[in-house]
């Protein structure tokens, strides 16, 4: 069966997450929302509209631990009998949000941050919206979750799906393919609008994952496939994933472009090129930005088309 789309507004993240039910041959939902008294009489209701309860509900399934995909998974599970089942490289966001969020808030805190150069009011902006992220989900009890693997497959709707791993917007992102009758649940992998490449804290001693390098690989992984209707965490449903993913590249490629030239004209701070590229972004959410950015020079110094140096303790970046 086509997956059935609940969407849930909310104040932030593009402005609403959609999750996604099957109600035969059990009822299963795919991502759950964000934790708010709203987004939970939306979830009833949705279910409702398709003559199911949330004690129907047998497995929610995530795509990836960030607390809009999963916000009410924690009650889900209080309320019904399902178990929750996530790739295993994301069950730690899940059964111990506290200590992966104290660890993400001290990497950026402690050691990302820092090198940046940004003002101190600045990173408390950043840190401070992290801090209201963290309150937008429960956490799962360990005995309620079911993990698979990064490579592994599902049973929804009566079909098989395949797992794939595609890290960019998460380490830990998964995406759903069902080859036969050609669907994609994208999640926040594929969406119609610019990606989110989010940059995860790394495992003790070692380096950051590159997020928008992982991002084009993934990418590619995508644009192999065949699919005729891709089914994203966020917007509508959409059939032309090529051309899609090729817009993204192409504004991708364009706003690297304009970075470099940002820094051959002598730009060669992280404030400053954030203040030329994302002055439009209110600085709430200039983390986003930020991501890009720092996605962008990745790419640069992946090329080889800019070194960094550490100057006075801030990364300065300069033309090769
Ligand atoms: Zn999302």
């Amino acid at each position: 069966m086509e997956p059935l789309r609940i969407e849930f507004p909310i104040g932030w993240s593009m402005g609403s997450v959609n999750a996604y039910l099957f109600t035969q041959p059990e009822v299963v939902l795919v991502d759950a929302g964000v934790k708010t008294e709203a987004c939970w009489e939306m979830l009833v209701a949705g279910l409702a509209t398709h003559g199911v309860a949330v004690r129907d509900l047998s497995r929610v399934v995530v795509t990836h631990p960030h607390v809009d995909h999963f916000g009410l998974a924690g009650r889900i599970v209080a309320e019904s009998d399902a178990t929750v089942w996530i790739c295993e490289l994301g069950a730690p966001w899940l059964t111990d949000m506290d200590g992966m969020w104290t660890a993400r808030m001290a990497y950026y805190r402690d050691e990302f941050l820092p090198p940046l150069g940004l003002s101190a009011q600045a990173n408390e902006i950043i840190l401070a919206g992290m801090r209201g992220l963290a309150a937008h989900a429960d956490p799962v009890p360990a005995d309620r979750l079911v993990t698979f693997r990064p490579d592994g497959a599902l049973q929804m709707g009566g079909a098989g799906w395949q797992v794939i791993h595609a890290p960019g917007h998460a380490a830990a992102q998964t995406v759903f393919y069902q080859p036969e009758v050609r669907r994609l649940l994208s999640a926040d992998m594929l969406l119609a609008v610019a990606p989110a490449p989010v940059i995860d804290h790394p495992a003790p001693g070692e380096r950051r994952a590159p997020s928008l390098p992982l991002f084009l690989r993934s990418f590619d992984a995508l644009d192999a496939l065949a699919i005729d209707m891709v089914y994203p965490g966020h917007g509508r449903p959409f059939s032309d994933h090529r051309a899609v993913i090729a817009r993204q590249r192409a504004r991708i490629a364009d706003r690297k472009t304009q970075c470099l030239e940002l820094i051959r004209t002598g730009q060669t701070t992280v404030p400053q090129l954030l203040e030329s590229m994302y002055a439009h972004q209110p600085p709430e959410s200039r983390i986003a930005g930020l991501w890009m950015l720092i996605g962008y020079l990745d790419l640069l110094l992946d090329e080889g088309s800019v070194c960094e140096e550490l100057r006075g303790g801030v990364c300065h970046y300069y033309p090769v």
